[in-house]
């Protein structure tokens, strides 16, 4: 941490971390340091900064801040989670090898096959819950194993110190995508993880109003590479949503907290729910994650995703008609979103598949967001009825 602030708590280390009041001026909050370039006393005698790719110091806020929440060393901010999905690929060589769990995000999928296997490195996707699955996809040319945890959405639970055992046991690296929990309910790195990525368009900005994304890290040496992708690839954020970002992290936890709350509370409503067979909580305790998650996490998040009695169209039906719930892709801010799977994010997938999978016609995802529980509840209520004739 940049700042000496670990034994300060997760709540006062999102305000304080990383943000000084401004030397000249007092400003309280991190300005938006709008520049692309910075004035040098003589050649290459610059105070600290030269140009914005290389460094800009609301980013570098940012960094420090983030780097504590996740109680790690290091924080790298760039343009997108996939900017930083693309710098940890960054580090591999043609002839490598990755493990990857077998429900990763759909946009980590497409890297991995459509960007990189063009590069000549080979990815496994296997289910990551089955350990035995995972040793055996390892190989000599392995260098990383990635998951994510919970997943979308299933939510399966991901247990990541055996993860970080079975990478290091083949001297691979562990790489976790904490987007869906946020460091305010579970840190990979104090489980083994070495690097840990975000989406910071999700909870971390939480106000669906940016896009941007980091990694984290304990190791000097990854961090050191990660700057130079930064720099040579580019995929740096603004400093606006730099800005934007570390307003968001402020509130990271009292926002978890109704995010968990709310999300609990519709998920037992659902699971008794007469239209609702089957409720993927891992606050569920018949949830097969849910006795590692109740270790692994400190709360459940605010992710669900439920089984309707419906079939594609009413599902679709279903989720057209929430007036309070948002019909929309993507998680993690203040205003519940909901979803068909099988209709909108994982349509690509072909139907034998995706059902294997367990991402039936009737799925349903929804993001809980921080509206009062009883408007959610009617507002779910309202739609079952609308949607499925039955009911
Ligand atoms: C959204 C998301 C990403 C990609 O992040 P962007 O900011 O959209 O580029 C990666 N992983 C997970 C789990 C996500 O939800």
């Amino acid at each position: 941490m940049s700042d000496d602030d670990s034994d300060e708590r997760f709540e006062t280390r999102a305000i304080h971390a990383g943000q000084e009041p401004d030397e000249e001026t007092g400003a309280l909050m991190t300005p938006i340091f709008a520049n692309s370039t910075y004035v040098q006393d003589g050649p290459g005698e610059d105070r600290g900064y030269e140009y914005s790719r290389t460094g800009n110091p609301t980013r570098d806020d940012l960094e420090d801040n983030l780097a504590s929440l996740e109680g790690g060393e290091y924080g790298r901010a760039f343009s997108s989670g996939m900017g930083a999905i693309n710098t940890v690929l960054n580090l591999l060589e043609a002839g490598d090898h990755v493990v990857a769990g077998d429900d990763v995000y759909g946009g980590t999928h497409r890297i991995f096959t459509q960007v990189y296997e063009d590069y000549d490195i080979d990815f496994d996707f296997v289910d990551t819950t089955d350990h035995d699955a995972v040793r055996d996809a390892m190989r000599e040319s392995t260098e990383l194993v990635w998951a994510e945890t919970p997943t979308n959405p299933l939510m399966n639970v991901n247990d990541i110190s055996a993860l970080s055992d079975i990478a290091h046991d083949h001297d691979a690296l562990c790489a976790v995508d904490n987007t869906f929990a946020t460091p305010y309910l579970q840190r990979p790195l104090e489980f083994g993880a070495d690097i840990v990525c975000h989406s910071l368009t999700k909870y971390l900005g939480g106000h669906s109003d940016l896009v941007a994304g980091a990694l984290v890290t304990d190791d000097e040496e990854l961090d050191e590479q990660f700057g130079f992708y930064q720099n040579s690839v580019g995929a740096t954020p603004s400093p606006f949503d730099c800005f934007l970002v570390l307003r968001g992290t402020k509130t990271l936890g009292v926002r978890m907290d109704r995010h968990c709350e709310t999300a609990a509370e519709l998920a037992e409503w659902l699971d008794d729910h007469e239209h609702v067979s089957t409720v993927y909580y891992p606050g569920l305790e018949d949830h097969p994650g849910h006795e590692l998650a109740a270790e692994q996490m400190d709360d459940f998040g605010g992710m669900l995703s439920f089984e309707l009695d419906a079939s594609l169209e009413e599902a679709s039906e279903f989720v057209s008609q929430t007036e309070v719930f948002t019909l929309a892709e993507s998680l993690g801010g203040v205003e519940s979103l909901i979803e068909s799977p099988a209709a909108m994010t994982h349509a690509a997938i072909p139907k034998e598949e995706r059902e294997a999978a367990g991402l039936t016609d009737g799925l349903v995802r929804a993001s809980v967001g921080i509206e009062h529980v009883d408007d959610l509840k009617a507002d779910l209520q309202q739609a079952i009825e609308a949607a499925l004739e039955t009911a």
